[in-house]
């Protein structure tokens, strides 16, 4: 069976070389006899597998010392929520950078434990940029300032580590984390979802400053709780463990393409061919302030909307799948994370090109 492109924001692709030897070791990991599946996550073959993953990490990632890094449930749809329990130390207040759709949701949920001061906003301009860090109004009696480094609906995506005096930066990675190098010495958390650039869903990386852990109000539900958690090694309750060894299986292959820096520069390449493609077409057009766009999401629009059904059922017929923007925004959206061969972008910028020829 010849395999698709999956443009899908995520799950996403994943390298097939994970697949491959996933399924090669799916009744018996590494002469244990048994699925990765049915191990206990206390046994030595599980711990083995969670001590590699979480070395990898930290080397793919530089994290320094000073850091606890978490394998947690939840999704970052979670981290909405245990940041504020667990960082706002009590205080009342935290500031938020609204760039997106994301961002909105963070903000919405952390609306719930504290007074939101929204810095900086790109919503007047349609999240189509970022607002300029000079003009961020920055509380500093908050606990945190507040990011989301990719847009993954918008397809925004910052290109540096914003200038923000002394807050602890706490980051949204979900949609470009291990994409481009980044100082983690920076940030108070990072977290991200894996779905998109570590593996299937089920994990969140979570990258806690350790003056950050322990803070959490007393009634933090304990697999909520930083402190807990990085006591635990993440395994407070039972972790997902097959996730955690398919995340440690796409580390694996990271490593293999010579990391961080050999990968951003691939996705230098492949996000840039379509942006031009794309810019050098009359049928085709992308919102993004150019300084800003992803190189993770690729959105862009028909001139004629009417003809983005066609345009979708063809590209399926031509193995480019899920190219549907998000329902929120509409028109189309690249996903083109590391996984994505480069390959699969050229198939998609040669299909585009072939579409307005004959449209
Ligand atoms: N943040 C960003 C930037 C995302 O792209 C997503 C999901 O796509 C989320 C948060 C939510 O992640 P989850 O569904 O894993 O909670």
């Amino acid at each position: 069976m010849a395999r698709i492109y999956n443009f899908s924001a995520g799950p996403s692709m994943l390298p097939e070389a994970v697949l491959l030897q996933a399924q090669r070791e799916m009744l018996d990991w590494q002469g244990s006899g048994m699925s990765v599946m049915e191990m206990s996550h206390r046994g030595k073959h599980f711990m083995a597998i969670a001590e590699q993953m979480k070395a990898d990490l930290i080397e793919l990632l530089a994290v320094p010392a000073g850091y606890q890094v978490l394998f947690l449930q939840g999704g970052a749809t979670a981290q909405f929520a245990m940041i504020p329990q667990n960082i706002l130390n009590g205080k009342t207040k935290a500031c938020y950078v609204n760039t997106g759709a994301w961002s909105t949701a963070a903000i919405k949920e952390a609306g719930k434990y504290c007074e939101v001061q929204i810095a900086a906003s790109a919503e007047a301009a349609s999240f189509t940029t970022i607002p300029a860090y000079a003009d961020w109004q920055i509380d500093s009696g908050a606990a945190y300032l507040h990011y989301t480094s990719n847009e993954t609906i918008h397809g925004v995506e910052f290109n540096d580590v914003p200038q923000v005096g002394e807050l602890p930066l706490v980051c949204d990675m979900s949609s470009n984390i291990l994409s481009r190098p980044v100082d983690v010495s920076r940030y108070g958390i990072i977290y991200a979802g894996t779905q998109k650039n570590m593996g299937p869903s089920g994990v969140t990386v979570v990258i806690v400053r350790d003056d950050l852990v322990g803070l959490e109000t007393k009634n933090t539900p304990a697999v909520f709780s930083y402190a807990q958690q990085a006591k635990a090694d993440s395994m407070l309750n039972t972790p997902a463990t097959y996730n955690w060894y398919l995340l440690g299986l796409t580390l694996q292959w990271l490593k293999g393409e010579g990391g961080v820096g050999a990968i951003e520069q691939r996705n230098i390449r492949k996000a840039g061919k379509l942006y031009d493609a794309i810019d050098n077409s009359s049928l085709y057009r992308n919102p993004v302030d150019k300084a800003y766009r992803s190189r993770m999401n690729v959105p862009f629009v028909l001139s004629d909307p009417a003809l983005d059904k066609e345009f979708l059922a063809l590209a399926e017929r031509n193995g480019l799948s899920t190219l549907a923007g998000h329902r929120s925004v509409g028109g189309m959206r690249a996903s083109i994370y590391n996984a994505m061969p480069e390959a699969g972008v050229d198939a998609l910028i040669a299909f585009m090109a072939e579409f307005e020829r004959t449209h």
